[in-house]
């Protein structure tokens, strides 16, 4: 007997119904930029329909977002000001916190991440305090502050948590001072697997948030590397971690995979701002079709075994799915 595997091929009500991948509008999480000022949605140059908003124009991004049927950002607050500590990282008058409160009171159904990390925050641009000598990353004198930040976004509304910095010991750090503080039902979803990328460049631009001196590869993950991956989203799981992020996407389904088939909690996928600048700036060129290769590409990473997908083409997205182009 000869098979036929394209028997099931045949027709696109088959094919949509054998589809062994589904997406789901409710997986997508938009990340939203928000600086200082007033009156302001900035374009970002290096990802085209992109931008900074301060917090009265915010609904620009928000009401499309929702109009598509996204209902969940991931948000990062840019100051004016930063210092040697990233205070401005906990301030409960910061601009994430001021940002919260008004998104909560205008959209008390849009469902808002809080990233969590001092590099927008610092002068120096790294994630962690500096320790004595001015050059390394002091880990524990880290820890308390990125605690106490995202108290203070949990205290402005936000309904779940993810820090993004890479310290060691961080996500325990963060439980264990909300537990303390009343908010034992808020979940963490941490940055686990995040490996140092040169897909991150368009992100730095837009956040400001390039380190001044030196690189991330102290405390980022060094991308030959799949078991350190594991080792990560273990250690995150035992510290009360109840998402699991892997950051990037494109370049790491392998270790998304791989983490999927370790862990037993949810698993996220960040597709970053570089995976966001190729897509454009090829299709703006004329090489590939834009709404093709970000479907392909948001497929991938599900069938690679992430359950949710962060990603600046959350609303494009959305509309294939309402067109039965994917999902
Ligand atoms: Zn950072």
């Amino acid at each position: 007997m000869v098979q036929r595997p394209r028997r099931l091929r045949s027709l696109q009500p088959l094919r949509a119904m054998v589809r062994e991948t589904r997406l789901s509008k409710a997986s997508l999480i938009y990340p939203v930029f928000v600086r200082e000022g007033c009156g302001i949605a900035e374009e970002i140059a290096s990802m085209p329909g992109q931008y900074r908003y301060s917090v009265d124009r915010l609904p620009a991004a928000v009401d499309r977002l929702l109009e598509s049927g996204v209902d969940k950002i991931m948000l990062f607050g840019i100051p004016d000001c930063k210092d040697s500590l990233g205070s401005g990282a906990w301030d409960e008058n910061g601009i994430a916190p001021r940002a919260l409160r008004e998104l909560k009171r205008r959209y008390p159904e849009l469902y808002c991440i809080a990233d969590v990390c001092l590099c927008e925050y610092t002068d120096h641009g790294h994630c962690g305090v500096l320790a004595s000598d001015g050059r390394a990353i002091d880990n524990d004198k880290t820890l308390p502050l990125l605690a106490k930040s995202a108290l203070a976004y949990v205290r402005a509304g936000a309904d779940m948590v993810a820090p993004s910095d890479m310290m060691d010991g961080r996500v325990g750090a963060i439980r264990s001072l909300l537990d303390q503080s009343g908010c034992a039902d808020v979940p963490i979803m941490s940055y686990a697997v995040k490996y140092s990328s040169s897909f991150y460049g368009p992100f730095r631009e837009a956040a400001g948030s390039a380190p001044s001196f030196g690189d991330r590869k102290s405390y980022q993950m060094d991308y030959h590397n799949r078991r350190e991956a594991l080792k990560e989203a273990l250690l995150d799981l035992d510290e009360g971690a109840d998402i699991i992020m892997v950051k990037p996407a494109l370049s790491y389904l392998d270790v998304l995979l791989a983490v999927s088939e370790a862990v037993n909690v949810p698993v996220a996928a960040y597709s970053v701002s570089g995976e966001y600048a190729m897509i454009k700036a090829a299709a703006r060129a004329g090489y590939i079709d834009e709404a093709a290769a970000v479907c392909e590409a948001a497929v991938s990473v599900f069938r690679a075994g992430a359950d949710m997908l962060i990603t600046y083409f959350a609303p494009e997205i959305a509309g294939y799915i309402n067109e039965g182009r994917i999902g």
